[in-house]
């Protein structure tokens, strides 16, 4: 039983059930389907919390559903979004059950394609503070970041435009010049590293292979859950 912590935002919640399903079909065949429990927020209430910086309270409000989670029978946890794993040690000493780390999903899948210089997309938080690419660099990847203008426009598009389900062509072409900009710098690859950009950016917006972390994060969790 997968616990999914989602609605941040169900943009991309939608997009782990339905790769739950599709990948337990694929393994299982016939009409077999995911055991999944989801715990969807308000993602209005969890944005106002990030955007003023209040990420105890953040970590709190996600750390009561986990326990819920846990307590409806959900044997291992996704927080669905790399943002929110700013409170991964709140969440995760919160339940007995794994929580199953996105960053930590993200790295073995880099290194095992032999990459430890990427570049990182995802909202300023992820970007910037160090949660996220610390958590790499213990796992033997070095993540490059975008310059401050294309981290603000980056960010923008996250949350003007792909978590109210707007996926447009103008931003497809600023998200690819950043990512060119980043190769230039000596990324081998791009990590999508916010759950909504794999609705916008898929290999062929990138001269380098991409990471799509809402797939990876899903896939990580059915192959433990089917063992
Ligand atoms: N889903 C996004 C992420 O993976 C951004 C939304 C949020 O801040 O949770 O970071």
């Amino acid at each position: 039983m997968i616990g999914m912590l989602g609605g941040m935002s169900w943009e991309s919640s939608q997009e782990y059930y339905r790769l739950a399903n599709t990948l337990v079909r694929e393994r299982l065949g016939g009409v077999h389907s995911a055991r999944v429990l989801l715990d969807s927020v308000d993602f209005a209430e969890v944005e106002e919390l990030q955007r003023t910086g209040r990420w105890q309270a953040a970590g709190e409000l996600l750390a009561a559903r986990a326990a819920a989670l846990e307590a409806a029978g959900a044997e291992l946890l996704l927080i669905c979004t790399n943002t929110m794993h700013v409170v991964y040690d709140q969440v995760a000493a919160a339940v007995s059950v794994p929580v199953l780390h996105l960053a930590d999903a993200t790295a073995a899948r880099l290194t095992g394609a032999g990459l430890d210089r990427v570049g990182l997309l995802g909202t300023s938080f992820t970007m910037e503070q160090p949660f996220y690419r610390e958590r790499l660099a213990e796992r033997g990847v070095t993540a490059l970041v975008p310059g401050d203008e294309d981290r603000a426009e980056v960010h923008r598009v996250i949350y003007e435009e792909l978590v109210r389900g707007v996926v447009a062509d103008r931003s497809r072409e600023a998200y690819r010049a950043v990512i060119a900009r980043l190769v230039e710098q000596g990324s081998q690859g791009i990590i999508l590293g916010c759950t909504e950009i794999e609705l916008l950016i898929g290999p062929e917006d990138s001269p380098v292979p991409v990471f799509p972390t809402a797939r990876i994060h899903i896939e990580d969790a059915v192959e433990r859950a089917l063992g």
